[in-house]
């Protein structure tokens, strides 16, 4: 098969080097990629979003399988695209419709939908500029601290978290009147606040059956002991010790389920990746948020513990005999490092050439913001490189990744030394 995934993060990384494994793979295709990707395939300097461009590719190259990584052409409605061309119709691509994909891109849709299927998540109302001052009286009602959710993409931004009823007030006023995150505010879910811990639960579905992928839990802050500002995503772990057989049963019948038995009762097709992020609260899980796509950095953690052969995982996806397919899971736990920009997530150091990628001893470096120069390898992007240990225990894990980590150099290169460290 001719493959093409589109995206250049580290996630596309960890899916290219698990698909150039599989004997099923002729050749790949990365758009955009990036230093990493190349070694595993061909980079295509094509942007995710240039459907006319993907469709010009694709046909050139005999393509038989699209696999998207981010949301965002997803939300474009890349599927719906290839569905309508005659000369694509054929291609199969993983990753949902439009529709489908507002999952992710509505936050108002999502919480109906879970709404009408009984699906465990915070309580919630949505309001836009016409019901503000209902906004106001269901915020003094609330309890604090109350959740306000852009209900668009506002690229990891949108989600605030309020401890007084007057910053509440006012951010609702500043999302819906304002435009604070632009359109994506035009529309606000109001959420109570869930105190919990969080994980990330992966499910591949072709529409009717599903497979749940291995769990991870990721750390989003830049600062050690999870503090500072928001960034996407600074390590992973998988497994998560807490999401015991137990916890995975309650999330397999109460949220697993019901999603994918909604999505086709509504008569949704969904063909690809539905990332729950997931509140354990007290041993009960809740639905925060759905993802139409997997995540990064939890798809680094995720690949390395799929024994199977993606490809013919991804095969069933699109073939809608998903079921028939054989998904083995190792036991070993993997850990995964992010190595960042200096002063990123704010404005951060770009274009600094990498060295010590030979020096790491027993890991995956994994690529995300980077780009080749001649032979030198240098850090592009915001986060650079993630790097991923599998090893026999999460101790071994934790410690070879961050240790692995610290084999690199670049100016101004951060990672955090704590990640994993909160689950020993
Ligand atoms: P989301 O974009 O919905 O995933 O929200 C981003 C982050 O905000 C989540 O990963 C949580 O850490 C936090 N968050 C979102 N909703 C809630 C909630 N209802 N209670 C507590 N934390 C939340």
């Amino acid at each position: 098969m001719n493959i093409l995934l589109l995206g250049s993060g580290g996630r596309e990384s960890a899916f290219s080097w698990k698909i150039s494994q599989s004997p099923k793979c002729d050749n790949l295709f990365i758009a955009p990629g990036n230093a990493g990707t190349g070694q595993y395939g061909t980079n295509v300097n094509l942007k995710v979003t240039d459907f006319e461009g993907i469709k010009a590719f694709a046909l050139a190259n005999s393509i038989n399988m699209v696999l998207v990584g981010p949301e965002e052409p997803l939300v474009k409605g890349i599927h719906d695209f290839f569905l309508a061309d005659e000369q694509l119709k054929n291609i199969p691509v993983i990753g949902p419709q439009q529709h489908a994909a507002r999952l992710e891109g509505s936050k108002d849709f999502s919480k109906q939908f879970m709404e009408r299927h009984n699906i465990p998540t915070a309580k919630s109302r949505t309001f836009t500029r016409d019901t503000l001052q209902e906004g106001f009286d269901y915020l003094a009602t609330a309890g604090l601290p109350v959740v306000l959710k852009a209900d668009g993409l506002a690229a990891g931004k949108g989600v605030l978290i309020c401890l007084t009823l007057e910053e509440a007030r006012q951010e609702l006023l500043e999302m819906l009147t304002e435009a604070k995150f632009g359109d994506a505010s035009s529309k606000v879910v109001v959420e109570q606040f869930l105190q919990g811990i969080e994980l990330s639960v992966f499910v591949m579905t072709d529409g009717n059956s599903y497979k749940v992928l291995p769990e991870a839990k990721d750390y989003k802050r830049i600062g050690e002991g999870d503090s500072g500002l928001n960034t996407g995503g600074m390590g992973s772990v998988s497994p998560v010790p807490f999401a015991d057989e137990d916890f995975m049963r309650k999330v397999e019948e109460r949220i697993i389920i019901p999603t994918v038995e909604g999505l086709k009762q509504e008569g949704i097709p969904y063909k690809g990746f539905i990332f729950i992020g997931l509140m354990n609260c007290y041993g009960e899980p809740y639905t925060i948020e759905y993802n139409c796509r997997m995540g990064d950095p939890e798809t680094e953690s995720v690949m390395p513990r799929i024994e199977s052969d993606f490809v013919d995982l991804l095969i069933g996806v699109a073939e809608g005999n998903l079921i028939e397919r054989e998904m083995v899971i190792s036991d070993k736990v993997a850990a995964t490092v992010v190595c960042v920009a200096g002063g990123y997530p704010g404005e951060y150091l770009k274009d600094k050439a990498i060295s010590g990628i030979d020096n790491v001893r027993d890991s995956h470096v994994f690529h995300a913001g980077t780009t080749l120069n001649g032979e030198e390898v240098r850090a592009t992007g915001g986060r650079v490189l993630a790097i991923t240990s599998l090893q026999n225990d999460m101790f071994s894990a934790l410690q070879q990744a961050t240790a692995d980590a610290s084999r690199i150099y670049y100016d101004g290169v951060y990672f955090r030394k704590d990640i994993g460290f909160d689950l020993l």
